[in-house]
């Protein structure tokens, strides 16, 4: 037949977190009981009073297209917020609200890149990323980091990395899928490179902020040398658990944030009303309120180290944020298990989903292949059976 599909569009491919949890979906739907660790979606209801706020907002007629860079009550709170939780200044204009923190990545990607730009993205990654830059025809040029280094890139790799033709950085901290949180001494390390490359652009991704355990999060944009390099990205999904709510939103120096408004009034006019009016009750209340998820994960995290520690071979980090465990599953390549070689992590993961009815996401989705994502946004219930079962058919 004939391919009539764009080659921006070829060029890309399916984004492997959302596939395998369609996968365990469609074998649970069939009736296998599928352990589903793939996704990154706290199984938390959003706390009430969001809830309420949204009622709320339906009764009173909030039914309407808003403002293309989201209501300015919403974009005050979220000003107060950013300055409140992470001590940045930006203005309301400085700020555009999208449909989930995933639009307002692809925002601000599709604002800044020409083809053949080059962006520097350290592995492992969020898995979208890279898939972003390639859809916008530019280069994703990847850092490789280390366990041992908690895999976070050193200054000098970013250093080398950088070209005339370098136009924007992009990561996650707390990182999806390693958990790794860098330290402001550690940022202020990479903002001194920045600061002698002002026309690099930063895109922090910040959304798993509030899910950190030890260390306490640093937005990169506190330095006030790079600030105006900085795109801050965030969103309500993992923090409130409203993942299918769909707010996230950045704050950017104010010429991004206008190409943003611009792109999106053009693509989907704004985000959803009601769910930007529970967004403005969600932000204004103090983080306190939803402690009780974090100490849930923290809980289930050390859960987690308990139980992987018993599975010989497998080595791992302390992850000290998101909820997401990255361990290197090598030791099992090459080796014999019910009669297959696996060869990779893509067979690792697919054994697991096989044998054991666990679902995963390989490293190669994040750009290493000797890893395996495993999610803990799953009751203490499941992550024990599921873990028993790993470790069953590992035997
Ligand atoms: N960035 C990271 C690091 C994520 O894990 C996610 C989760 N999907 C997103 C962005 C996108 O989140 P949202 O649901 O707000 O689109
Ligand atoms: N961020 C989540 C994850 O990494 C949700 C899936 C997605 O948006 O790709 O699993």
């Amino acid at each position: 037949m004939e391919n009539r599909l764009s080659d921006r569009l070829q060029n890309i491919s399916y984004s492997q977190t959302i596939a395998m949890s369609s996968k365990a979906r469609e074998l649970k739907n069939k009736g296998y009981d599928v352990i589903n660790l793939s996704l990154g979606e706290p199984d938390f209801l959003p706390p009430n009073f969001i809830l309420d706020a949204a009622k709320k907002a339906i009764d009173e007629g909030y039914h309407y297209y808003t403002p293309v860079s989201g209501y300015l009550e919403l974009r005050k709170v979220i000003c107060k917020k950013l300055y409140r939780d992470n001590h940045l200044k930006y203005e309301p204009y400085q700020i555009v609200v999208s449909t989930g923190a995933k639009q307002a990545i692809m925002n601000v990607l599709l604002s800044l890149l020409n083809p053949n730009d080059e962006v520097i993205i350290p592995a492992p990654y969020w898995v979208s990323y890279l898939q972003m830059v390639k859809f916008c025809e530019s280069s994703p040029i990847v850092i490789p980091t280390t366990m041992k280094n908690d895999f976070k890139i050193h200054p000098y790799q970013l250093e080398k990395a950088i070209t005339s033709k370098t136009k924007l950085f992009i990561f996650s901290t707390p990182c999806n899928p390693t958990g790794s949180v860098y330290s402001y001494q550690e940022l202020r390390n990479l903002a001194d490179i920045f600061k002698k490359y002002p026309k690099i652009m930063i895109l922090s991704d910040e959304i798993y902020e509030h899910i950190c355990y030890s260390k306490k999060h640093t937005s990169i944009a506190i330095f006030p040398d790079i600030h105006n390099q900085v795109i801050t990205v965030n969103g309500l999904s993992k923090s409130f658990s409203m993942t299918g709510w769909r707010i996230g939103y950045i704050g950017a120096p104010e010429w991004i944030a206008k190409s943003c408004d611009k792109i999106q009034g053009q693509m989907t006019s704004c985000a959803n009303s009601i769910a930007q009016r529970a967004a403005i009750i969600a932000l204004k209340e103090d983080p306190n309120q939803i402690e009780y998820m974090i100490k849930e994960f923290k809980k289930r995290r050390n859960l987690v180290l308990d139980m992987i520690k018993e599975i010989d071979g497998v080595q791992f980090n302390k992850p000290n944020g998101a909820f997401y465990i990255f361990p290197k599953v090598s030791y099992f390549f090459g080796k014999e298990l019910y009669g297959k070689i696996i060869k990779n992590a893509d067979d690792f993961s697919e054994f697991l989903l096989d044998k054991a009815q666990v679902a995963t996401v390989s490293g190669s989705a994040f750009g290493d292949n000797e890893c395996l994502r495993i999610s803990y946004a799953s009751s203490e219930e499941k992550i024990i059976e599921a873990f028993t079962r790993i470790k069953k058919v590992l035997i």
